[in-house]
């Protein structure tokens, strides 16, 4: 094949065919992102295309850059907009590139493997065919919202235009990624074929130019103005089931254009390109995009260390330690399971199972991840592991127990980590031979939702130990955060904040439903304590223990009550509340707003006034990773930034004040003073 053209990013080959391979490979990039530069360029390509139609039989779309196609529009320059007007011609200008594209009387095909996102998918939708290798990380989706806009290079109507908008809006809606098998179902693209097979089914779509689907008569139904009109209300109404729109604005715009405008004539491109613009000014916006670098600051500590794990060993199968293992066998790892129980390695096998039919869906693939899992027993992998994971009950006699025999089993090379949640590196590792091999890895509840785990430095941990154990989490696809050794590490000191606060509320009599929906109010996920549930009364208790405090006082009270009970939450099917076949019972309680808002600030206090401490303290060393953990450990709303940002957005004087009132109250709580000064 003759190399006919060099740009910067793209490469041009023409084949014996006539068929013009226009390749991407973004200069200084790890990935293909379209940036203004690699646009510009594409411009030049496609006028001299369109000038020369007939010496070209046909244009193929494809990355020269492995593992993907484009992961979309690049983030750093949409963070950078500081001036709509130019971000809205700068989305018009890209729309009528790829107008061009599409009008273009030659056949053009996007032949997508590996990601293919955002402004990725706006190219390949703008192609008359999509053709997608049918690889594992193959994925292709429109994820705008989860940055606080919608596509605006002619994405959203393009996607409506193709698959009718029940399909189309939805896409765009969740921001989710579908892997080519669902793309193919969705008509998102044309044909599905082994990676070996691309190049030569975009030839073949090129020389027999398959015919392209037309709109369907549903489609053109659900574009008369009266028809938007009743789905638009419909959409809206569903959609404020899951986000508001003073949260969330973008779903909301989504819908609103759709509704004013449909998406059949050139007017809706306009209307696209100006709600991004509107939306990119919006707190939201910049809040998910500051969440969205955090969650790349944390992806680059994973990247210190060239380090591999094929075989995990890991001591305890409980809740933690069986979802643990379940998440690594899905992940690729050799894991072994070390229990006395059985029914607790059966229960963690049948759970390892349940995971990879619903993340790895094909039968040999779910096989091969449940034989990865052995269960052991005696722990007899432990000799052959390179990294040995506690997540045995809490109880730091029984962890002394366990590592001592980890000690005199292990290769001399393995790590050594534990999940606790409370209790202190440094006493854990009193047992071993050489502590600086040990590091505190401690996941979140439950393990295959939450995306973070801290990696945690104890007094003698060494920095190759917490090197590799933050590739070990990258590797297995979750968020390191390096925090240092104490009590609570980041995460659960300022949840326990939170729970301080709602079972004090309970001993002061307010209602559980009540409790909870302060919770919810607040933007949080799980009340405190629906929460506990969760966790499991008898893992907050111990933790509280170790955590002792007057804070903790009313909790231990509460809980120990409950513990003697048997009521251990989820996992006794009772708990706050009651559980039938693992979902709860739901009562309907009439909710006082006035209530709910004096218990939702109180709760913001809560956390806040740890949140600094944490940071007086150094546990970590920056409002950015405080603002990380909290997002990603314990699903403070993303809309906010965390939150210490969105401490960030209140009168200063004012919430000084509210924070000395609270520590007033509060014998624990001090004054953390450096950490105040960082915020502003
Ligand atoms: P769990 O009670 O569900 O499970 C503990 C398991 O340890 C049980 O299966 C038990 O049989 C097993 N075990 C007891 N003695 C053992 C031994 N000698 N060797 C091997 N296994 C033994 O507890 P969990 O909730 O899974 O918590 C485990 C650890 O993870 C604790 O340190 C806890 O603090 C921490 N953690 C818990 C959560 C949570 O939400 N539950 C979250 C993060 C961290």
């Amino acid at each position: 094949m003759a190399k006919t053209k060099v740009y910067k990013n793209w490469s041009l080959h023409e084949d014996e065919n006539k068929i013009l391979w226009v390749a991407l490979n973004v200069a200084n990039e790890e990935v293909n992102v379209l940036n203004f530069a690699v646009l510009q360029e594409l411009e030049t390509i496609v006028a001299d295309i369109k000038a020369n139609p007939n010496n070209t039989s046909g244009v193929v779309f494809i990355s020269d850059k492995a593992p993907d196609f484009i992961v979309g529009a690049d983030v750093k320059e949409i963070a950078a907009v500081n001036d709509v007007n130019d971000a809205v011609s700068h989305m018009r200008k890209t729309q009528t590139l790829f107008s061009q594209i599409e009008a273009l009387p030659i056949p053009v095909v996007a032949a997508i493997n590996g990601f293919c996102l955002g402004g990725g998918t706006e190219l390949a939708l703008a192609c008359h065919y999509r053709l997608a290798s049918d690889e594992k990380h193959t994925q292709i989706g429109l994820p705008e919202v989860k940055i606080g806009i919608h596509p605006g290079f002619g994405g959203s109507v393009r996607a409506i235009r193709l698959l009718g908008v029940f399909q189309g809006i939805g896409l765009v809606l969740e921001g989710r990624n579908v892997d080519a098998l669902q793309a193919k179902k969705l008509g998102l693209v044309d044909d599905v074929m082994p990676l070996r097979e691309l190049r030569r089914a975009a030839v073949y779509y090129i020389q027999h130019k398959p015919k392209v689907k037309k709109n369907s008569w549903m489609n053109k139904v659900t574009e008369i103005p009266f028809v938007r009109n009743l789905l638009g209300a419909l959409f809206k109404k569903k959609l404020a089931t899951k986000v508001k729109s003073e949260q969330y604005p973008a779903p909301y715009a989504l819908i609103d254009n759709w509704v004013n405008v449909g998406t059949l004539e050139e007017k809706a491109f306009a209307a696209e390109a100006e709600s991004v613009g509107t939306l990119l000014s919006t707190p939201t916006c910049r809040n998910l995009l500051r969440v969205f670098f955090l969650q790349g600051k944390l992806k680059a500590t994973g990247k210190e260390a060239d380090f591999k794990v094929r075989h995990i060993h890991i001591v305890g199968a409980g809740v933690m330690g069986g979802d643990i293992a379940a998440w690594c066998a899905v992940h690729g790892l050799r894991v072994t399971l070390q229990d006395p129980s059985l029914q607790a390695l059966g229960s963690a096998v049948s759970r390892t199972y349940e995971l990879a039919k619903k993340r790895l869906k094909k039968k040999h693939l779910i096989q091969a991840a449940v034989d990865r899992l052995c269960p052991d027993p005696s722990g007899d992998g432990i000799a052959h592991a390179e990294l040995i994971l506690e997540a045995a009950v809490e109880n730091l006699a029984l962890k002394h127990e366990i590592f001592k025999q980890i000690d005199a089993r292990a290769r001399p090379d393995a790590i050594f980590a534990t999940n606790t949640s409370s209790l202190r590196l440094a006493d854990i590792a009193s047992v071993l031979t050489q502590p600086q091999r040990l590091v505190g890895i401690h996941f979140f509840n439950p393990v295959a939702y939450m995306p973070l785990v801290e990696v945690v430095k104890g007094k003698h941990t060494d920095k190759t130990t917490i090197a590799y154990a933050a590739a070990f989490v990258k590797q297995i696809k979750k968020l390191p955060l390096p925090v240092e050794d104490a009590p609570g590490f980041l995460v659960n000191q300022i949840i326990g904040g939170y729970f301080a606060e709602g079972f004090k509320a309970l001993a002061a009599g307010e209602s559980i439903q009540v409790i909870d929906a302060a919770g919810h109010c607040l933007g949080l996920p799980m009340g405190p304590l629906e929460l506990a549930d969760q966790v499991g009364l008898d893992v907050c208790l111990a933790v509280s223990k170790n955590l002792i405090g007057d804070d903790a006082k009313t909790a231990q009270a509460v809980l120990q009550g409950k513990v003697d009970k048997g009521e251990l939450g989820r996992k006794t099917q009772k708990g706050f509340y009651n559980y039938v076949k693992g979902k709860r019972v739901r009562a309907k309680t009439a909710l006082d707003p006035e209530k709910l808002t004096v218990l939702e600030r109180q709760f913001f206090l809560g956390m806040l006034n740890r949140a600094l401490l944490c940071l007086d303290e150094a546990v970590v060393n920056s409002v950015d990773l405080v603002d990380a953990g909290v997002v990603f450990g314990a699903g403070f709303p993303p809309f906010q930034g965390g939150i210490l940002q969105y401490a960030r957005t209140m009168d200063k004087q004012n919430l000084a004040k509210e924070l000395a009132c609270y520590r007033s109250m509060n014998v624990q709580a001090v004054e953390a003073t450096s950490a105040w000064k960082l915020l502003w």
